[in-house]
């Protein structure tokens, strides 16, 4: 072996420096290998919720700041040119570059006293050996193996046949808009008629705006035309590098790992279906991860770690599969006109759905508020499609 590790961590992103900074601070020898040197580029909106910044609090010990993170609390739904709705007093959502965002939370784990193995990738995983081969020869060994290397996971095709499953996967396509002294006011903007089984967003940073569409992948086989149709809407013409990439959209892996050898964040396809947001269950499952390798470890039984994470996840999972059911009654067309007249009237789904993009509230409190209401709006439609006025 080159170098023997209690916990070797693959992928330095959200979930990998989470794993790598909890497991550190219980004392354990910890290995981070990412295939690049950081700061590195992650194709990502940026959006921070309220969610992600409880799980960075603490993970990381520390808070969101102006130096990483513009605060805003304009938001503006819109469903293609029409403006469904704008509120000025929203719950505020932080928005930061993950090249910038993700090399702090590295810094920190290194810190922390985690030992980089950074700028190489993995060429092979020996799981009989416990060892992690490196493109450049060395071997790396692990009582128990962290597998943070993002949705298309080389460590998940190791040890299931593949990453992710095609037909289900989730795409988003995205440019980055230089302000170029245009941009008068921040606004948050998510648009329904963007792309479909998914939205587009335009988010804004402090010297660009990033504009980006995804959905389902096998759903949206013209993205790139909505891409563009999207960037014209917003006047993002130019020489803009257009980006794409893989999101895991609520396809979670129910099993995601086995025995000493756990998969964490997008590996784990950790997602929400509705509003994509990942960075936050990228952390805490990370975090999770470490928690129960270092439980296993210190009952001399590391084989025990997956069983002990499994059950660990439990909550993410719940939430990730109550973010598909919604998902059903929101993304099919024949929803698309209940759903949009809700955003136009200021209904109680918006102020919910707001509140959960903002990461205020989870899927629990939407059912309790809107079955509430159910009646109503069951009659509201009733009358709609019989022609009467509502
Ligand atoms: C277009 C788009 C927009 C998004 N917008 C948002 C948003 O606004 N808010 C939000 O919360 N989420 C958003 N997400 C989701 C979010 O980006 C991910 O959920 C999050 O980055 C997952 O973190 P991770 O640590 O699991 O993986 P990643 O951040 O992908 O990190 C994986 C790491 O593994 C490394 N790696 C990969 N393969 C190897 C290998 N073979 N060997 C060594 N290292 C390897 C990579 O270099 C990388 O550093 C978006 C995703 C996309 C695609």
């Amino acid at each position: 072996m080159s170098a023997a590790f209690d916990i070797v961590v693959v992928g330095a992103g959200p979930a990998g420096s989470a794993a790598a900074m909890t497991a550190a601070r219980a004392g354990l020898r910890v290995g981070l290998i990412d295939k690049s040197a950081f700061p590195r580029d992650k194709l990502c909106g940026g959006l921070f919720t309220g969610r992600s910044r409880k799980v960075m609090q603490e993970v990381f010990q520390r808070d969101v700041d102006e130096a990483l993170f513009l605060k805003c609390d304009h938001m503006r739904f819109r469903a293609g040119s029409e403006i469904l709705s704008e509120m000025r007093d929203a719950p505020p959502f932080y928005l930061t570059m993950r090249y910038a965002f993700d090399a702090m939370l590295y810094e920190r784990a290194v810190a922390g006293g985690v030992v980089p193995l950074t700028g190489q990738s993995v060429q092979e995983y020996d799981f009989d050996d416990n060892a992690v081969i490196l493109r450049d020869g060395r071997r790396i060994g692990y009582r128990v193996l962290i597998g943070a290397d993002g949705a298309n996971s080389q460590l998940a095709k190791a040890l299931f046949g593949r990453s992710f499953d095609p037909a289900t996967i989730g795409f988003g396509l995205e440019v980055e808009m230089p302000h170029d002294g245009r941009q008068s006011e921040n606004i948050v903007e998510v648009d329904f008629a963007a792309a479909r089984w998914g939205y587009g967003w335009s988010f804004p940073k402090a010297r660009t705006t990033t504009l980006g569409v995804g959905g389902i992948h096998s759903r949206n086989p013209d993205l790139k035309t909505r891409m563009q149709e999207y960037r014209e809407l917003h006047g993002a013409n130019g020489d803009l590098r257009v980006k794409g990439a893989h999101l895991p959209f609520g396809e979670f892996r129910p099993r995601p790992g086995r025995a000493n050898v756990l998969l964490a964040g997008d590996a784990a396809g950790l997602v929400d279906a509705i509003t994509g947001e990942g960075i936050a269950h990228a952390m805490q499952s990370g975090h999770l991860a470490a928690q129960s390798a270092t439980g296993a470890l210190a009952d001399g039984a590391p084989d025990t770690a997956y069983q002990r994470y499994q059950q660990a996840l439990g909550p993410i999972h719940c939430s990730l599969r109550q973010a598909r059911l919604w998902r059903l009654m929101i993304f099919p067309a024949a929803m698309t006109d209940v759903f949009q007249a809700a955003f136009r009237r200021g209904s109680t789904l918006q102020t919910k759905y707001l509140e959960l993009l903002a990461g205020e509230i989870e899927y629990d409190h939407l059912r309790t508020a809107l079955f509430t209401r159910a009646p109503k709006a069951v009659y509201r439609i009733a009358r709609r499609r019989l022609g009467l006025s509502v």
